[in-house]
């Protein structure tokens, strides 16, 4: 049985008051019968780990670089998150591969670096609208699943989030029926490479408006471990129903 996840990413939100939110999680789920994730920004990674160290809330960040150090001014390297108490980290978001003009290669070798040094990693996969319209969605989300994951993972090191680039942030969610042909498509290609075992193991999370409202529906589709929830995870008010929905 996969263990579900409910993973939240908090963008280029959240300063030292965020901070709250979290202690309001790990008080509100003391034991939760799911996996918790939340992923802020870098410059609150190391405190964010502090404050739930006691508690069953897991941190992350929500980009690394592929190498595990240099000279590359701005960026963090895997080992720096586990450092600073991460455990998992969201790579190939389509923020990034947008607007920082990351391929599938790239987004590759930064899982990779992530795996290497121990961390889960979190690889995002998803159409945008015109793809969608095009009919072209299973194409671009297989080329996006040949290209992006490394040979090296395992049923326990690489979750997949598949977000439509239209849903994120936009109130906008596909139908039922469309999220679940993406996930069953994602894990019959996970299968097919990776064999049974793994492709069976490998969790795959739903990301793009989940709310409060929506969120036990989307978690009744087949092939659906969990969320990757943005705007939705910033309050504990709105993510605590989204994690127990999962429950
Ligand atoms: P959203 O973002 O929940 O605000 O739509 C999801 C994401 O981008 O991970």
């Amino acid at each position: 049985m996969r263990r579900k996840l409910a993973a939240g990413n908090w963008k280029m939100n959240g300063e030292s008051t965020a901070l709250g939110e979290l202690e309001k999680l790990a008080t509100a789920h003391s034991a939760p019968g799911v996996d918790i994730l939340i992923c802020p920004p870098a410059t609150l990674l190391h405190r964010a780990a502090q404050t739930v160290s006691d508690s069953a809330i897991a941190i992350g960040g929500q980009d690394c670089h592929p190498a595990q150090s240099g000279a590359h001014t701005g960026d963090i390297s895997a080992d720096m998150l586990l450092d600073a108490g991460a455990t998992a980290v969201i790579v190939g978001h389509s923020e990034r591969r947008e607007n920082h003009d990351e391929g599938d290669e790239h987004v590759r070798a930064k899982a990779r670096a992530a795996i290497d040094a121990g961390l889960l990693a979190i690889i995002c996969v998803g159409e945008s609208l015109a793809e969608r319209e095009a009919a072209n969605t299973l194409d671009i989300i297989a080329g996006q699943l040949a290209g992006s994951i490394p040979d090296i993972v395992t049923g326990e090191n690489l979750v997949i989030a598949y977000e439509p680039i239209w849903a994120i942030g936009t109130g906008k969610v596909p139908t039922l029926e469309q999220i679940g042909e993406v996930h069953d498509f994602i894990r019959a290609r996970l299968e097919r490479r990776f064999g049974t075992g793994v492709g069976r193991s490998v969790r795959l999370l739903y990301g793009g408006s989940v709310k409060p409202g929506n969120a036990a529906d989307i978690f009744a589709v087949s092939n659906v471990d969990g969320a990757l929830v943005g705007g939705a995870s910033l309050k504990a008010g709105d993510f605590s129903p989204i994690i127990q929905a999962l429950e």
